[in-house]
């Protein structure tokens, strides 16, 4: 049973000793923006992935809490005590802060442009674009690929592109080379855009494969091709399926290491 307690002036002190803590809450003049944060009565989102509420209720939590995770989505923690309807009140009161949030969070995910002298990564190695005006058209050159492109200010739409279509013919041609020298049998293999994960393995064998692999070194690349096809012979990461790694590529703590660390930056 819910206990609901008059926790609207409560919440609101709770709120300034907090505002005057992290500084999160000050800017409390601005007005609230339309169109970006809408809520109706039930604070139910108005749509979008970006637009998301999760109501949680904590029991040591002694506040109402705002947080905006990574993916967007408004985390509204509930006290011991509180109410959602005085949750969502609360919330109601910091739209603004959350769009702003939103807005942060956003701008931190989101890509960074490539033009004329980005350097990208192709199998490990530092290769510069370089952007050609030709008869055609505008072109990205680098390493040996060559890719029209629409316009100088970001290429890395079609520069993606053509990493994906080289991942298309180097990964499936490895990830066989691997299957066969493991005798390891492969149904499918797609190459796709993840933002989260550099491969998988289904039950039924199919494999998927980032086209990222490509621009990593051959050795980080064949490691993970290593790690999903042992998904084959295990579904899952425990002792044996280490085992089986190690096994197959000695060095793949090394191989870890340089996912976890240089990894990131390929998106
Ligand atoms: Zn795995």
């Amino acid at each position: 049973m819910q206990l609901d307690l008059p926790f609207h002036t409560a919440s609101d002190f709770r709120l300034k000793a907090e505002a005057a803590q992290s500084g999160d809450f000050r800017s409390k003049a601005e007005p609230t923006p339309s169109g970006d944060v809408r809520f109706t009565a039930e604070a139910t989102p108005s749509g979008g992935v970006d637009e998301r509420v999760e109501f949680v209720r904590v029991r040591g939590a002694r506040r109402y809490i705002l947080r905006v995770r990574p993916d967007g989505t408004l985390r509204v923690t509930i006290p011991r005590g509180g109410s959602r309807a005085e949750a969502v009140a609360f919330m109601h009161r910091h739209l603004s802060w959350v769009a702003r949030e939103r807005a942060r969070v956003r701008r931190e995910r989101a890509p960074v442009g490539w033009t004329h002298g980005t350097v990208i990564l192709l199998a490990g190695l530092p290769e510069v674009i370089q952007l050609e005006a030709r008869e055609t058209g505008l072109a990205a050159r680098y390493g040996n690929r060559s890719v029209r492109v629409r316009t100088a200010l970001d290429v890395r739409p079609e520069v993606e592109d053509d990493l994906r279509a080289l991942a298309k013919e180097r990964l499936v041609r490895r990830l066989y080379e691997l299957a066969a020298i493991h005798r390891l049998q492969v149904s499918r293999v797609t190459i796709r855009n993840q933002r989260s994960r550099w491969g998988s393995c289904s039950r039924a064998g199919a494999i998927a494969l980032n086209f990222r692999l490509v621009q990593m070194p051959p050795a980080i690349c064949d490691y993970v091709l290593i790690h999903e096809l042992m998904h084959l012979k295990q579904q899952n990461h425990g002792r044996r399926f280490w085992a089986l790694v190690e096994q197959a590529c000695p060095d793949f703590r090394a191989a870890e290491r340089w996912l976890r660390v240089d990894g990131r930056g390929l998106f």
